[in-house]
């Protein structure tokens, strides 16, 4: 099959030719249509995340945030069968520990994710395990598109939203930094009737950011304390407040954007220079009765409430996508994703 494989740090991957998957007993063979390029690709193509047990073992053919055709289907499958359109939510479980058995397959006890635990999406075939608990029917009116865009940051953004910490109409929600986490979460919240506040550094974004749904927009440098800049707006600060990068200053930030009892909702895992650990105010997150949520993707049971979303017109995944590449554009996208030069959604739809 043709992909797209990392075969060193840091380098442009190689579109070569590599060996098909072979079909699990209980998983399926699919035939990719689309596939989104997500920050976390960037940081295994960057060699980050070794702290959290993430390091990729090369030659790698990287994604996780796809959907397809099933081509072939696995003797133990009964949900699922040659020629469905499926969605491939990233977080996925075994089937039998505690969690899965509880409809939590998302924090699984041995959890995999395409791209890492096997080969993903850059690649023309996925042999995904588990099929009939980790695969989505994808309905007829969703395109490939924006399906492969529900793959991970959307779904991720919109179980932190809505299931963790449980944005309610007329809430005020602060948004830090909009990539396709960000900018999903804006979607979401602004959907299911809250205020939105987007942050970032860049206008591109915060241009982005107001046609998906935030109604007001703080650009960091121009604001000498974007925390301050959030009282303002909200008249007090937010309710609830969201990491959507993961790093220092957006996670402190997203604490000190909240009025009291506030809810502070880390989606973005941290980078090289924090390996996982950030300085908090306690003592304000005490005085203040603040919350400190995380959130990590979602499990496929939540989907059929997300898709009647989408269905119904109030969610829009598409308006993140911003551009489609082949297999050989993947490395550009990832060398602008040092830079944070990209803005939206890009994803492979050529193999
Ligand atoms: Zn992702
Ligand atoms: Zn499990």
């Amino acid at each position: 099959m043709k992909a797209a494989v990392m075969e060193a740090v840091r380098k442009p991957l190689t579109v070569k030719d590599m060996p098909d998957p072979k079909c699990p007993p209980n998983g399926v063979i699919l035939r990719a249509e689309a596939e989104g390029i997500c920050r976390s690709d960037w940081h295994a193509w960057s060699g980050d995340w070794a702290w959290i047990g993430l390091v990729p073992s090369m030659p790698l053919v990287m994604g996780h945030e796809f959907c397809g055709v099933i081509e072939e289907a696995g003797k133990e499958v009964h949900n699922f069968k040659k020629g469905d359109r499926v969605l491939v939510p990233f977080s996925q479980g075994d089937g039998i520990c505690e969690y899965c058995r509880s409809g939590q397959s998302h924090v699984c006890a041995n959890p995999s994710i395409p791209g890492f635990s096997y080969w993903g999406g850059y690649g023309r075939y996925v042999g995904i395990p588990n099929a009939d608990l980790n695969l989505v029917p994808m309905p007829e009116e969703v395109g490939f598109l924006e399906g492969a865009s529900m793959g991970c940051r959307f779904m991720t953004s919109y179980h932190g939203v809505v299931d963790r910490a449980q944005v309610r109409p007329g809430e005020w929600v602060a948004v830090h930094g909009c990539g396709g986490i960000g900018l999903s979460a804006i979607h979401v919240a602004a959907a299911i009737g809250a205020n939105v506040v987007a942050v970032d550094l860049d206008d591109r974004k915060l241009e982005l950011a107001k046609k998906v749904g935030a109604q007001y927009t703080v650009n960091g440098k121009r604001s000498e304390d974007v925390p301050m800049s959030v009282f303002d707006i909200t008249k007090g600060g937010a309710h609830v407040s969201v990491d959507a990068l993961g790093i220092a200053t957006t996670c402190r930030n997203s604490v000190l954007s909240l009025r009291k009892q506030g809810r502070s909702l880390q989606i973005g895992l941290t980078t090289q220079a924090e390996q996982g650990e950030v300085q908090l105010p306690i003592d304000r997150m005490v005085t203040m009765e603040l919350q400190l949520i995380a959130s990590l993707g979602m499990p496929a049971a939540r989907y059929p409430s997300m898709l009647q979303m989408v269905q119904s017109g109030k969610l829009n995944p598409k308006a993140m996508i911003t551009e489609t590449v082949g297999l050989d554009g993947a490395s550009r996208v990832l060398e602008e994703m040092t830079g944070f030069q990209n803005v939206g959604v890009s994803i492979i739809d050529k193999y």
